[in-house]
């Protein structure tokens, strides 16, 4: 038995045989043509039906998984009618006098290492699209079809690497695995083996003489075992066992709506703590991210991250959500997230103390460069910010004073940014007992049941001695839910809940007939959520 290490993409365990995968390099040759014009218009000819055959890989992908997956078919498709990568292929073969495939492999190859040199992880990883829609019109051209068949038997594919159109082809009943050399956690097909389910690893050092070997994949651990023995492989069908019990149960929910027996829809997002869980909310089917604990960033670091920095994470955020809504949280540091490098003093009481937005308003710097990055972040996707432990009018004000002096800036620069619904967490029961007020400041309410229940019921939420009396399910918190619900509707805004009650299913019904619009909760209760929405009616 061989053992090797990788980096996870998606979780899972697959059993099965290698299929070592290559997609045969197809070999260009550099031949002379007479006639340039004609050379062209075979070239058109070419990218025609290659654009033709995106579209059909857009129409599979759409039916298997989703719209925001199908959608790299549609960029594809946009690469491929590129004025630049169009304008080299046609300077090629006028100047040089050399035929369409030569044209296309030569452009292919020269866009590919541009992208690949970008420090942007985005582009970077547009290079493998480049390179795969390049071989496609090669084999158009050459009459090659690249949509290859797998066998009979599903298998572990063993790649150097994978482009999205190769993934999305294969017949996923034949599919158990992806194991790759190459490719990034940030490429579309990393992300679609995370939609599809599919256990994946990167990074592994494969070796051709492999195809054909049984092996292991534990997407989990990211380790691979080539050649297991027979107690590994035992132990392996048990866990392959209780995955499958579990994904069964929960996969029937998928695609469904998430909508009342009285047909009441109800959004129904995801919570997350870094780009990493994106895969989660897409493997559950989210319709959107509900809160985004932009903290995290902060707390991963030696040093206070930079404009650029968040700007990354927020725009790949964005991106991977493919227009879907992602509420992003502004910092919400101090209580029990401290952060050494913000050289805070120590407080006797810091759940009550200098955190979030008492902080984020005091350092008024930390909050902009944060502000830059999510309204520069949300001209890729729909970005919407929210402000935790709120209190107060005066501060929400402040706030959008703010906001706007940042967009003064960005507009000064020249720098876009999109349509950017302000909201604010209800976490307090100050906010709650004003949130009529605050319900004219502001586009959303997403209520925090953690924190408000500590501060509503006096208990400290980090306190384990406190745990048995730490009752969410309170009349008082309840009671201010529907309250909020009910302030928040009359000032139009729209009213969800962010906090861990939220996924409690035992009360979905009674908060959908309260009249909540909005349920963000762990990517793993998305399905259970939505099963108990399903069963519930609005009236
Ligand atoms: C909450 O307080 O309910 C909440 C969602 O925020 P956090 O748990 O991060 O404080
Ligand atoms: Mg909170």
């Amino acid at each position: 038995m061989e053992q090797y290490e990788g980096k996870s993409i998606f979780k899972g365990t697959a059993i099965g045989r290698i299929l070592f995968y290559s997609k045969g390099q197809q070999q260009v040759k550099r031949e002379k043509i007479d006639d340039a014009e004609a050379e062209i218009k075979r070239y058109e000819e070419a990218k025609g039906k290659a654009i033709e055959q995106l579209g059909a890989l857009y129409d599979k992908a759409l039916a298997e998984v989703g719209e925001a997956n199908a959608a790299i078919f549609e960029v594809h498709q946009m690469m491929l009618d590129d004025d630049d990568y169009n304008d080299s292929i046609y300077n090629i073969i006028r100047n040089d006098g050399v035929n369409a495939e030569f044209a296309v492999a030569t452009t292919g190859d020269n866009f590919a290492r541009m992208f690949a040199d970008m420090d942007d992880e985005y582009f970077k990883a547009r290079s493998a699209d480049v390179k795969d829609i390049s071989e496609r019109v090669i084999g158009v051209l050459s009459g090659k079809n690249m949509d290859g068949e797998l066998g009979d038997e599903p298998v572990i594919i063993v790649a150097e690497d994978l482009a999205p159109s190769e993934t999305v082809q294969m017949d996923k009943t034949k599919l158990l695995a992806f194991v790759t050399r190459l490719g990034s956690s940030n490429s579309h097909t990393a992300i679609l083996a995370r939609t599809m389910n599919i256990p994946a690893l990167i990074g592994v050092d494969i070796k051709e003489e492999w195809d054909g070997k049984m092996a292991i994949v534990d997407g989990k651990e990211g380790l691979f075992f080539v050649d297991p023995d027979a107690d590994t492989l035992e132990s392996y069908f048990a866990k392959r066992k209780e995955e499958e019990e579990a994904r069964e149960l929960l996969s029937q929910l998928k695609g469904q709506p998430d909508e009342t027996k009285d047909g009441k829809h109800i959004h129904l997002y995801a919570n997350i703590g870094s780009v990493a869980d994106v895969a989660n909310v897409l493997a559950n089917d989210a319709a959107g991210i509900g809160l985004f604990r932009s903290e995290f960033l902060y707390l991963e670091k030696d040093d206070y991250p930079t404009e650029e920095e968040q700007f990354q994470v927020y725009k790949t955020v964005a991106q991977n959500m493919a227009g879907r809504k992602v509420v992003i949280r502004t910092l919400d540091i101090g209580a029990d997230k401290q952060v050494d490098y913000f050289n805070m003093e120590h407080e006797d009481n810091p759940a009550m103390g200098y955190r979030a937005i008492r902080i984020c308003l005091d350092r008024v710097e930390i909050f902009k460069t944060q502000l830059r990055a999510l309204y520069r972040a949300s001209a890729f996707g729909t970005i919407s910010i929210m402000f935790p432990m709120i209190i107060s009018v005066d501060e929400v004000r402040k706030i959008k004073k703010i906001c706007e002096e940042v967009r003064a800036e960005l507009d000064d620069n020249g720098i876009t940014y999109g349509e950017v619904e302000l909201g604010i967490m209800i976490e307090t029961p100050a906010a709650v007992m004003i949130s009529d007020l605050l319900a004219n400041e502001v586009d959303f309410f997403s209520i925090g049941t953690n924190d408000l229940t500590q501060y509503t019921l006096a208990i400290d939420r980090q306190n384990p001695k406190l745990d048995n009396i730490y009752d969410s399910h309170h009349p008082a918190v309840l009671r201010m839910i529907e309250q909020v619900i009910k302030n928040g509707h009359a000032g139009g805004c729209w009213v969800g809940i962010c906090g861990e009650l939220g996924a409690d299913v035992t009360l979905t019904e009674q908060f959908i007939k309260m009249g909540i619009d909005e349920l963000s909760v762990s990517p793993t209760f998305v399905l259970p959520v939505r099963k108990a929405i399903r069963e519930s009616s609005s009236n």
